[in-house]
């Protein structure tokens, strides 16, 4: 792209593992091909200092040459069954430079001798050219494709994402993915305050991602940390804006480093989430099926416990008790599974096998002392049952 600087570079090591998978990408391993973004979104996180992205966000763009042949080395050694998301907070993997570049592509190419699922988070319409390959690795295994969108209104998009693609591109993109059997769904943040966070865009944003078909529909507020994101952020609203700039000042003056909004501006969008979400029809977070069947057992269980508590979260349910349960069941988990990774006769199937023993002895209610949860974790182990976020229920099991 004009007015870009491109540094390329290669790096020693590719593949970031976590321990028990990040919930909201439902992933348990991670790369990224690129480092700032093109897209140049005014509100992005990434600009925030604590990222260390050095240069101009979405002028100095670092490309990773090598990430193909550590790809290529590295998926091999995988053991535990997870999700591999391509993509991170500070870059989008189909921006503009992967046009030329085609290191996503040749990602593809190798994942698809694999059975590894992959989720991909993008605002780009160009990951349609590796629709191929993406629905081939869909067949084996699975491919969720995350689009972020927040509005519908193309001037809107235009003034806070000006190199991401246009809204129709993106509705598109879905639909093409539906269509090739795979999963779907949008994630509508952030939303911004008097802007996009309002009952008309986020209504007609509602029903055009739902005639795109997705399998959720996930909305979320603006965070703004104070400096670069912040300022950046705050130069587009005085520019197209200008009567809003006091309110954005007031709703976020409490300066906290999270970025996070006042606390009364949280509650009082509650119920607007909350309608978005029941007019939609889907689930607002990713479904159980998703992932079910194809990452560890104690991680499905990890993920259901984490979505659950989302899906409350947008009710206005108080999840102290949940959280506190998760914490438990955490720590347990991170306790059978330590000396696995370091061990090549230990599988993470042991992991597996010890939950299940746990829950048919029902110790589990001794580790998470919650008897609820204890109940709910049972009859995803032992049940194999299946929860519905939308409903908040079970709907079935094998
Ligand atoms: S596409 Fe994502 S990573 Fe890129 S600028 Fe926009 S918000 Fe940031």
């Amino acid at each position: 792209m004009a007015g870009v600087n491109y540094r390329s570079i290669d790096i020693k090591t590719l593949i970031r593992k976590q321990e028990l998978a990040d919930f909201f990408t439902i992933s348990k391993y991670g790369f990224s091909p690129y480092r700032a973004c093109e897209h140049g979104c005014s509100y992005c996180d990434g600009r925030a200092e604590k990222y260390y992205v050095e240069g101009e966000f979405d002028k100095d763009i670092v490309i990773r040459k090598n990430v193909p042949e550590l790809l290529e080395r590295e998926i091999t050694r995988i053991r535990e069954r997870g999700f591999l998301c391509i993509g991170s907070g500070v870059s989008d993997v189909y921006q503009p430079v992967e046009q030329r570049e085609m290191i996503m592509r040749r990602c593809a190419e190798i994942l698809a001798q694999f059975e590894i699922p992959v989720v991909i988070l993008t605002k780009s319409s160009l990951i349609m050219r590796d629709l191929d390959l993406w629905a081939q690795i869909n067949n084996k295994s699975r491919f969720l494709l995350m689009m972020s969108l927040t509005t519908t209104d193309e001037s809107v998009r235009r003034q806070f994402e000006p190199n991401a693609s246009p809204v129709e591109e993106r509705l598109e993109t879905l639909r093409r993915f539906k269509d090739a059997g795979c999963s779907t769904g949008v994630l509508a943040m952030p939303l911004l305050p008097y802007i996009t966070e309002t009952e008309k865009n986020i209504d007609a944003l509602t029903d055009a991602v739902i005639q795109a078909g997705v399998d959720f529909f996930m909305p979320g507020g603006l965070t703004l940390r104070p400096g670069i994101q912040k300022d950046t952020f705050m130069k587009t609203v005085q520019r197209c804006y200008p009567g809003f700039t006091a309110e954005y000042e007031r709703i976020y003056a409490n300066s906290l480093s999270s970025g996070a909004p006042d606390r009364q501006w949280m509650k009082r969008n509650q119920p607007l989430y909350q309608r978005a979400i029941m007019r939609s029809g889907v689930s607002p977070v990713v479904p159980h099926t998703v992932f079910r069947g194809l990452v560890q057992i104690y991680e499905e269980v990890f993920l259901v416990l984490s979505l659950m508590k989302t899906a409350y979260e947008y009710r206005g349910v108080d999840t102290r008790r949940l959280s506190r349960a998760i914490g438990l069941y955490r720590n347990r988990v991170s306790e059978v599974r330590k000396p696995i990774p370091r061990s090549r006769s230990l599988s993470f199937d042991t992991v597996d096998r010890e939950l299940a023993a746990i829950c048919k002895s029902g110790e589990i209610r001794g580790v998470v002392q919650n008897e609820k949860t204890a109940a709910f974790i049972t009859s995803i182990v032992l049940d194999r049952k299946i929860f519905d976020f939308r409903d908040m229920k079970f709907i079935g099991g094998s």
